[in-house]
C-alpha cells in the first residue's frame, strides 16, 4: 500500500488495484476519563482527548464503497464535513450506491442525511449494518431500512471487500476486509478508539465500548492478525489519514503511518 496524495481533508493510497481515499469528517473532544484504568497516558489537546473522524471510499474504477458517513449535523460544529472532503477529492456524492457502517454511533451513520434533510447520497441502494445495530435505522433514519443488508457473519459486500462481525464496541460493530492481491487493509472502525493509548495498551478500555471484555478481546485478535505481513489498517478515530500498519512493540503494538 502506498500513498499517492494528501491534503488536510482528504488523502488517497492505492492498494494493489484498489484506491482507497480517506476522508476527513472532523473531530471530536473527549474527556480523558472516558478512557478506563488510565493514567495519564494518553496525548490531550488543552485537557482533551482529541480524536480524528474519519470515512473512507474505496474505489475499484467501476465500483465504489463508502465506509461510514460522519456524524453530518447530529453531534457537533467541529464534524459534518465529509460532503466538501469528498467534494475535493473529486468523490461525487450522487455516485454512492453503497454505504458500509462499522456502527451505528452518529459520527459514523447520521452522514447518510445531509444537514438539510435531504438523502446525502441520493442513489443509495445498500446500506451495510451490523446486525444489533439496525435498531439505530429509526426515526429521520428510518428511510433506508428497507435498503439495510444486515451482516450477522462474514459477507461479501465486493469481489474486493468482506464485512466481519467485530462485535464489542457496540452490538453489531463490523470491520471491512479490503482485499486485493496479497495486500489487506482492515478498516475496523472504533477498534482501537484512542490511538495515543490503546495501541501500546490494547487492555484499556473505552467507557462507551457496549461489551468492555468483548471489545478487549477483538482488539486483541484484530491487532493480532494485524502484524501479518501486508496488512493495512484503517481507523476511523486514528490521527488523520487514518491508515497505517501494525506493528509490534514491547508488550503492546505501535502504528507506523510512513508506509514507505
Ligand atoms: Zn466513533
Amino acid at each position: 500500500m502506498r500513498k499517492i496524495t494528501e491534503s488536510a481533508h482528504h488523502a488517497s493510497f492505492e492498494l494493489g488495484g484498489l484506491t482507497v481515499v480517506a476522508l476527513l469528517d472532523g473531530h471530536l473532544d473527549l474527556p480523558p476519563s472516558r478512557l478506563l484504568d488510565e493514567d495519564g497516558r494518553a496525548a490531550l489537546v488543552d485537557g482533551r482527548l482529541r480524536l480524528s473522524v474519519n470515512a473512507f471510499l474505496v474505489d475499484d474504477g467501476e465500483r465504489r464503497v463508502l465506509v461510514d458517513t460522519g456524524a453530518s449535523n447530529s453531534w457537533g460544529p467541529t464534524m459534518g464535513r465529509l460532503p466538501e472532503s469528498m467534494a475535493a477529492a473529486g468523490a461525487d456524492r450522487e455516485s454512492i450506491t453503497d454505504v458500509a457502517i462499522t456502527h451505528a454511533h452518529l459520527d459514523h451513520l447520521n452522514g447518510l442525511i445531509a444537514p438539510d434533510g435531504s438523502d446525502a447520497f441520493p442513489a443509495l441502494e445498500r446500506v451495510f449494518i451490523g446486525s444489533g445495530d439496525e435498531g439505530r435505522l429509526s426515526g429521520d433514519l428510518a428511510r433506508f431500512r428497507d435498503r439495510a443488508v444486515i451482516v450477522t457473519g462474514p459477507l461479501p459486500v465486493t469481489p474486493w471487500m468482506t464485512a466481519l462481525p467485530a462485535r464489542g464496541h457496540t452490538p453489531g460493530h463490523t470491520v471491512y476486509d479490503v482485499h486485493s492481491g496479497a495486500s489487506h487493509l482492515l478498516i475496523w472502525g472504533d477498534t482501537v478508539h484512542v490511538p495515543s493509548v490503546q495501541f501500546e495498551h490494547p487492555e484499556v478500555a473505552w467507557e462507551l465500548d457496549a461489551d468492555r471484555e468483548l471489545a478487549r478481546a477483538e482488539r486483541a485478535a484484530l491487532l493480532e492478525r494485524l502484524v501479518a505481513p501486508g496488512y493495512f489498517v484503517a481507523g476511523a478515530h486514528l490521527d488523520w489519514p487514518g491508515i497505517g500498519r501494525v506493528v509490534r512493540d514491547g508488550s503492546g503494538y505501535a502504528l507506523v503511518t510512513d508506509l514507505g
